[in-house]
């Protein structure tokens, strides 16, 4: 086998050069490897996240997002708390543990207003992970004490000219700021990077990688940029890379063997057979979106976003037999990063 793979099997370290001849590689060992450290620290298990897309609103202007606050076309939407109760309650019927409420940047959402929505979601004894971008320390704090349990938020890159680039008014310092006050306060804290934004260079990938590690990121979403036509990147050279976001979910299972690694919808969306794929290398947990058909359909973060159009239902009974005809146990505990 080759030598990184060995060093990295044993050590769970590697240098960025060995991780950037992993990445130019196509050694299928690497997909084994990964498959081979997620059974041994994860079991056969698929852990199942219910994700609730509250709202579509959002103030910032990110340039590869089809939410951003610039796109006019999009039909905004907010989901109160009825709304949102309801689609906890299909998915705890449905025996999931895990509630993800994601949505885009707004003021409307105050800590105060998340914090007696999220206590009423605890009390169906779920836990909880939110994904609604920077905020500042007292919310995380106030939002963290009302029980939420984990946090998202994706570093995207860590070229830094090149975040800066892709996100007016935004910088490079506070994304850093939050993900390290959401650790601090205790969240299992999840980050993660776009894969293929243009120019986004191999190195600046592997130094992706490194940073989870450095960050000791509990869990970590790996996503291809998948181009939207109403965004400045809308013409960006878009040239099919689900083969690279394999490889970076792969060694980030090499690097942090015991984490929770989402097979992504965008990796889904741009393969038939991709979430199948992710999990057989290296991924161990699925996010089935229960939010509303009327309300997920606006929720175009890129276009053709996989399961957007079925009922949750439906979503939801498609991928639980899609993984048992894998072999996949379908897991319904809250599986946190060091206990179930
Ligand atoms: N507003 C929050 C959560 C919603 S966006 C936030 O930004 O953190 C969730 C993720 O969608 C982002 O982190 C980004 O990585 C991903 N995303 C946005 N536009 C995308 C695109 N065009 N292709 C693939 N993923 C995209
Ligand atoms: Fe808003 Fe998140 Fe999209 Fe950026 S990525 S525009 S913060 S929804």
């Amino acid at each position: 086998m080759n030598k990184v793979l060995e060093k990295a099997k044993i050590t769970h370290n590697l240098s960025k050069n060995e991780i950037m001849e992993l990445l130019s590689g196509n050694d299928e060992d690497l997909y084994k490897v990964a498959n081979s450290i997620k059974n041994e620290n994860k079991g056969n298990k698929v852990y199942l996240r219910g994700l609730i897309e509250f709202t579509n609103i959002c103030k910032r202007n990110c340039f590869y997002c089809g939410l951003r606050a610039e796109n006019k076309k999009v039909h905004r939407y907010e989901l109160n708390e009825d709304n949102i109760l309801k689609s906890v309650e299909f998915a705890v019927s449905e025996g999931i543990k895990t509630i993800v409420l994601q949505g885009g940047e707004n003021n409307h959402y105050t800590a105060e207003v998340l914090s007696k929505i999220i206590k009423k979601i605890k009390s169906y004894d779920v836990a909880i992970t939110l994904s609604i971008g920077e905020r500042d320390y007292s919310d995380y704090k106030a939002v963290k004490e009302a029980g939420a349990d984990r946090y998202l938020l994706r570093i995207e890159t860590t070229d830094k000219n090149l975040y800066n680039a892709l996100h007016p008014k935004m910088s490079f310092e506070n994304r850093i700021k939050c993900l390290k006050d959401l650790k601090s306060l205790g969240y299992e804290t999840g980050t993660g990077s776009l894969i293929g934004l243009p120019g986004q260079s191999l190195k600046s990938i592997a130094e992706d990688i490194l940073f989870f590690k450095e960050l000791n990121a509990d869990m970590v979403g790996i996503g291809p940029f998948i181009p939207h036509p109403d965004t400045p990147l809308a013409n960006a050279d878009f040239c099919g890379n689900f083969d690279t976001s394999l490889k970076v979910m792969a060694i980030t299972r090499l690097l942090l063997p015991d984490i929770n690694i989402p097979a992504t919808t965008a990796m889904e969306t741009l393969k038939p057979n991709g979430r199948i794929i992710a999990l057989n290398s290296g991924a161990n947990v699925v996010m089935p979106n229960i939010t509303e058909l009327e309300f997920k359909k606006n929720y175009m973060i890129y276009p053709n976003k996989s399961g957007s159009f079925t009922q949750n239902s439906e979503t939801l009974k498609s991928i639980i037999n899609g993984l048992k005809s894998e072999n996949f146990e379908v897991s319904f505990s809250k599986g946190f990063r060091n206990s179930d």
